[in-house]
C-alpha cells in the first residue's frame, strides 16, 4: 500500500495507555478523568432513548443543544451564534479539526501551527495536499513568539491553528495574544481555526481567551470546543464548532458526508445538562484544586514543574533524573516507576527533545497519591 501519511505510526495516547495497561502502571499519559459524570446525566440519556429519541438527528445538531451552545457563548463571550446556521455539533474535537480543514484547505494551501502541537492537526492538513508551517513555543514559558509567526506568512497562507489553553504545555493565551492574532490576519483572506477544548479549565482567576470575544477574530474563525472535556465524558466524543455564516456553510458540506450526524439521545441528554451553568463554571475551580495537589504532591522529587495555566495536564522536566531521551524515560517510568506519561517530543515534527514528559491530573486523589508515592520512590 502506497501510504498517504507515511511518518505516520500509532498515536502516543494509544501507545501509552495500552503500555500502562500491559504493565498495571497508574495511567498518567492518555487525558481523560478517571472518575464519573455525575448520574443525573446518565439519566437524562436513558430517559432520552426510553422515550424514543433514537434515529438520527437533524444533520447540524439537535436544536435544543444548538440553542444551549448559543446561550452559553452568549452568556461567556457576549458573542452572538445563530444556532440554525453558525453551530453544528460533531463526534468530538477530533472530528470537528479534521472536518474544517478538509472543507477549508486546498491543496498547496500552508496552513500555520504551533509547536508542540496537537497531534491531530499536522495529519490533517497533509491529508488535503495543505503545507504545513511551523511556529516555536519555547520553552519554559512557551508563549507565542508573535514575530517569528509574521514571517512565516506568505501568499499562500490559508490558515493559522491556535490551541488555547494550551495542549500539551497547559499555557494560556492572552488578550494581548489575540489582538497580536487579529492584527497579523486583518484584511487577509486567513481563516482561524482555534482549538478551545479546554475553554473551561483555566486557573488563578485568569479568564479564557476565546476567538468568540473579538468580533474581528471570530469573522474569520472556526472556534471548536468538547463535552469530553467539560463535562468528564471523553468516550462520548462530542464538539462542536461555531463559525459565521459562510465557514459554516463550507464546513457542513463536508461534515454531513464525514459523520452526517452525532448520537441523538446523548445531544439531548447534553442539551438538559447544559442548562445549569454552574456546571461548566465550578470547573476551573475543581482543576484548579487538582492541578494544586499534584505540584504539591511531586513537589519532594526532582521534576522540574513548569507553569500551568489550565488544562488537567502539568509539563515536567526530568533532567535532575535522567540523561535519556524522553520517550525512553517514559518507558522507564512506566514499566519500572509504575506511572505512565507521554513524551512532548510526540508534539513535535522532527521528534524535538526537550527532556519534558506531559502528566494528566484528571484522576480522582486516590490515584495521584498513588502515583506520588511510586515517583517519589524513584524520582
Ligand atoms: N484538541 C485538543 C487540544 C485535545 O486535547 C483533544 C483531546 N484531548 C482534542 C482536540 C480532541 O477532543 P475530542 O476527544 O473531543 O475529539
Ligand atoms: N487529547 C487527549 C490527550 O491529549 C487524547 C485523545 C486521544 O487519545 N486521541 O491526551
Amino acid at each position: 500500500v502506497v501510504s498517504r501519511l507515511p511518518a505516520v505510526g500509532t498515536t502516543i495516547f494509544t501507545t501509552m495507555s495500552r503500555l500502562a495497561q500491559e504493565c498495571g502502571a497508574i495511567n498518567l499519559s492518555q487525558g481523560f478523568p478517571d472518575f464519573s459524570a455525575e448520574d443525573v446525566l446518565f439519566e437524562r440519556v436513558a430517559h432520552w432513548m426510553r422515550a424514543g429519541h433514537n434515529q438520527y438527528a437533524p444533520m447540524a445538531g439537535v436544536p435544543a443543544l444548538r440553542q444551549a451552545i448559543a446561550d452559553k457563548v452568549r452568556a461567556l463571550y457576549g458573542a452572538s451564534y445563530d444556532p440554525e446556521h453558525e453551530i453544528t455539533v460533531t463526534a468530538g474535537a477530533t472530528q470537528a479539526l479534521f472536518t474544517a480543514v478538509a472543507a477549508l484547505v486546498h491543496p498547496g494551501d500552508e496552513v500555520i501551527v504551533f509547536e508542540p502541537v496537537y497531534d491531530s492537526y499536522v495529519p490533517a492538513i497533509e491529508l488535503q495536499g495543505g503545507i504545513v508551517r511551523r511556529a516555536r513555543l519555547a520553552a519554559p514559558d512557551y508563549r507565542p513568539d508573535w514575530q517569528a509567526v509574521r514571517a512565516l506568512l506568505s501568499p499562500r497562507t490559508r490558515m493559522i491553528m491556535i490551541n488555547t489553553p494550551h495542549n500539551p504545555t497547559g499555557t494560556v493565551w492572552t488578550e494581548a495574544d489575540l489582538n497580536a492574532l487579529a492584527a497579523l490576519t486583518r484584511d487577509t483572506g486567513i481563516i482561524v481555526v482555534a482549538d478551545e477544548v479546554y475553554e473551561h479549565i483555566v486557573f488563578d482567576g485568569v479568564h479564557h481567551q476565546s476567538a468568540a470575544l473579538y468580533p474581528e477574530l471570530a469573522a474569520r474563525s472556526v472556534i471548536v470546543s468538547s463535552f469530553g472535556k467539560t463535562y468528564h465524558v471523553t468516550g462520548w466524543k462530542v464538539g462542536y464548532v461555531l463559525a459565521p455564516r459562510a465557514l459554516m456553510t463550507e464546513f457542513r458540506k463536508v461534515h454531513q458526508f464525514n459523520v452526517f450526524t452525532v448520537n441523538t439521545p446523548v445531544q439531548l441528554a447534553l442539551a438538559d445538562y447544559m442548562a445549569d451553568a454552574s456546571r461548566h463554571l465550578q470547573l476551573a475551580d475543581f482543576y484548579q484544586t487538582k492541578r494544586n495537589f499534584f505540584r504539591a504532591g511531586l513537589a519532594g522529587t526532582r521534576f522540574e514543574l513548569l507553569p500551568c495555566a489550565g488544562t488537567y495536564f502539568q509539563t515536567a522536566r526530568y533532567t535532575a533524573i535522567s540523561a535519556v531521551p524522553d520517550t525512553e524515560f517514559v518507558d522507564w517510568l512506566t514499566r519500572e516507576v509504575g506511572v505512565a506519561a507521554i513524551p512532548l517530543s510526540a508534539f513535535f515534527g522532527d521528534g524535538r527533545d526537550e527532556k519534558v514528559i506531559r502528566f494528566c491530573f484528571a484522576k480522582r486523589d486516590e490515584t495521584l497519591t498513588a502515583a506520588f508515592e511510586r515517583l517519589g520512590r524513584f524520582c
